[in-house]
């Protein structure tokens, strides 16, 4: 009996802080791929707020700047700066990395939220203490109300959560580990076994193609339970303006366009000329308009060739039919 109600204590836990996580901080918060009430919004943020994860304003400031710097300088946890600063050192230098003033820049939609702005609008170690106090007091009213089953499987189902978004950014942006689907600017991979640990969140590569996309696993095994709340929540009415591909790329599509490079695929057949994605945006409609105008332009790689039926002729056309077909299929509602 006390296995069993551990086991569900700890998957209780382990979807409200790590939806809280991938879902509220980063699609909802970060992304703007959904739309939910405001009271639905703060219950899922709070999953993440009380699994140590920070002011919301702070953790969306950094996320942008991942996305505009990713693997460059200036990203604030990228493994090119070493392993154990994108796991954990980039924490506690944050605010070198990024000045008050550019992190408020970085969020003026949050910054109308009053209750988010009372969390922490700077990289200041008091909002780190606030968290880190409410996150310690939350976990003593459990322990006092609920005893120790739901307490224990709450804080090892938290500590998975706590470092699943530290190896989304170290382990996924690193070369020696799973597989890139698309070719974006930096090293972002797509690993199932960090999927699978973050609620979805591992297939990254193709979250920095298309990061305003509500779906973050688009093949078949690629498993994302956070885009599956997202459906369960929008068939409830609780979830609108879900942002995602009109029509889902397959195994078939990729292989056919070129849009699949394994690191061991390119290695036997080495990189064409790609058309790559701009990873320096965190708002896909500005990734199609930006494919677009180049497209119209005739394309820095593209130009002169077709949509790529297969024809053979090369990497170029392949590659276009790759970025018009899948980035241009994202509706942005
Ligand atoms: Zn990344
Ligand atoms: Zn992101």
């Amino acid at each position: 009996m006390i296995a069993v109600s551990f086991v569900l204590w700890f998957l209780a836990s382990f979807l409200y802080h790590g939806l809280g996580v991938t879902l509220g901080y980063h699609r909802l918060l970060t992304h703007k791929s959904l739309k939910v009430p405001t009271w639905l919004k703060y219950i899922i943020v709070s999953g993440g707020y009380l699994c140590f994860m920070g002011a919301p304003i702070n953790w969306v400031g950094v996320h942008r700047l991942h996305h505009q710097k990713s693997d460059q300088d200036g990203d604030p946890h990228s493994p090119v700066h070493g392993f154990k600063h994108a796991l954990y050192g980039w924490m506690f230098t944050m605010g070198e990395r990024q000045s008050n003033e550019e992190l408020q820049k970085q969020v003026p939609d949050l910054l109308q939220d009053k209750l988010f702005c009372l969390l922490g609008t700077d990289h200041s170690p008091s909002q780190a203490g606030l968290c880190f106090t409410i996150c310690i007091v939350a976990r003593l009213i459990l322990l006092a109300v609920l005893g120790w089953v739901p307490f224990v499987a709450n804080a090892i189902a938290s500590f998975v959560v706590f470092w699943s978004p530290q190896l989304v950014n170290s382990i996924c942006h690193m070369q020696n580990h799973g597989y890139r689907l698309w070719k974006t600017r930096d090293e972002s991979r797509n690993v199932w076994w960090v999927a699978l640990i973050s609620c979805g969140e591992g297939w990254h590569n193709t979250h920095h193609a298309v990061p305003r996309c509500a779906r973050h696993g688009m093949l078949w095994w690629e498993f994302d339970i956070t885009y599956i709340t997202i459906c369960i929540l929008e068939k409830l009415g609780l979830a609108t303006d879900v942002v995602r591909p009109q029509k889902m790329p397959t195994v078939q599509d990729i292989h056919r366009h070129g849009a699949v490079v394994p690191e061991t695929l390119e290695e036997q057949h080495p990189p064409k000329p790609a058309h790559t994605v701009p990873n320096n945006l965190w708002n896909a409609a500005e990734a199609a308009s930006i494919l677009k105008a180049e497209h119209a332009q005739g394309g820095s790689c593209c130009g002169g060739h077709g949509n790529g039926n297969g024809n053979g002729k090369g990497a170029a056309s392949l590659s276009h039919a790759k970025s018009t077909v899948e980035i241009e299929s994202v509706t942005v509602k």
